[in-house]
């Protein structure tokens, strides 16, 4: 994102409608559209609470969604609130997948990060791209987007469980070596923990295939002036060159897949 083309109008806006993904994830419609593309992220702000990124999971043009996942105080306040509150939201923010006409795309997806991916999906089956769309979770609970992703033509789902209560048992990562030795897929982009999105990018490397991964670090402002999403040894913002970055640059940094900083800049291993 450059910050000189930085829209820095902050909405206030009601939730038009609320759904239940699973026992921990709700996504929440809003009745307005950011002109957000996808694996571009918002600032979320619930009043009297916090503001935090989240990944834009759809934008129609009429409204857009975001899924989130309940893990701590703000994500936690999110999911307490009903049709009609109203959240602080600040965007479209940072950098987006990037795909064209003949591409053949994997999209790789664990936990909420199936969302963005599905974004992603939306788009590229409107172009005709062809699409392998590999969603990973613990258990058959905790797959997201299943039925929506079902409905896009042109996509083929493969889906993974760790546990083998839904599809291939064991990691999506081992799928993503099956539908690479094929040979079709000219891109891999990649959404969900780090330590998955590591081994993706090892795995296309290997199969000769360039992929991009969305980031996730701890942000504040999300617009680049206060420094907490610095990467570790470049220096560069995940808010501002990121969220969606590429392997070649992600494979070589020294916390990548390693540790992560929370608020106060501490390192934490994943
Ligand atoms: C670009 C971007 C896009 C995101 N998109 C989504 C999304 O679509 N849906 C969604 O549910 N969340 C998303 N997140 C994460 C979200 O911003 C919050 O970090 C998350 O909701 C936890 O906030 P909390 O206040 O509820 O929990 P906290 O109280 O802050 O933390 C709960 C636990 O999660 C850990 N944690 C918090 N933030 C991070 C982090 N960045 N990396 C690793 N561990 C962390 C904390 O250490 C703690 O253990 C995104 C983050 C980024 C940077």
């Amino acid at each position: 994102m450059d910050i000189a083309n930085y829209d820095s109008r902050f909405l206030i806006l009601p939730i038009k409608k609320i759904i239940d993904e699973n026992s921990t994830t709700k996504t929440f419609v809003f009745e307005h559209s950011l002109g957000g593309n996808p694996g571009q992220f918002l600032m979320m702000w619930i009043p009297g609470v916090d503001e935090k990124p989240m990944s834009i999971a759809y934008d129609d043009g009429k409204e857009f969604w975001i899924t989130v996942c309940n893990v701590g105080e703000t994500s936690n306040a999110l999911h307490g609130l009903k049709e009609g509150d109203k959240v602080g939201v600040r965007g479209p923010l940072g950098t987006s997948y990037e795909f064209g006409k003949g591409d053949h795309l994997a999209l790789v997806a664990g936990g909420y990060g199936a969302a963005p991916m599905y974004f992603v999906a939306k788009q590229a089956v409107e172009k005709g791209i062809k699409i392998e769309f590999l969603v990973g979770a613990r258990n058959e609970d905790l797959l997201l987007y299943i039925d929506k992703i079902k409905d896009l033509e042109g996509v083929t789902l493969h889906i993974s469980t760790d546990d083998g209560s839904a599809g291939h048992k064991g990691y999506v990562t081992e799928v993503l070596k099956e539908v690479l030795a094929e040979g079709n897929v000219n891109k891999v982009f990649t959404c969900g923990p780090e330590v998955m999105m590591k081994v993706v990018g090892q795995v296309a490397d290997y199969a000769k295939v360039e992929s991009w991964l969305s980031m996730e670090k701890y942000m504040k402002c999300g617009i680049g002036v206060c420094g907490q999403c610095a990467i570790d040894d470049t220096g560069d913002l995940v808010c501002t060159k990121g969220p969606v970055m590429s392997w070649k640059y992600l494979q070589n940094l020294p916390e990548m897949g390693k540790y992560h900083r929370d608020a106060q800049g501490k390192k934490h291993n994943f």
